[in-house]
């Protein structure tokens, strides 16, 4: 079962990547580690913070 679509973000085909908090189908590039899209993460930007909750 796979879930393809478009980003959210950047519109771009082929998102496979669901956002676990806002259910937003993204990409592989808007996806954060965190299993949240760089929409919804705390620190969307270039420096993540490790092990910072
Ligand atoms: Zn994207
Ligand atoms: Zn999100």
């Amino acid at each position: 079962m796979s879930v393809t679509g478009v980003c959210s973000i950047c519109r771009a085909p082929g998102a496979q990547r669901v956002c676990d908090r806002c259910g937003s189908v993204v990409c592989d590039t808007h996806h954060d580690a965190r299993g949240v899209c760089t929409d919804c993460a705390p620190d969307a930007g270039d420096h993540p913070a490790p092990g910072r909750r």
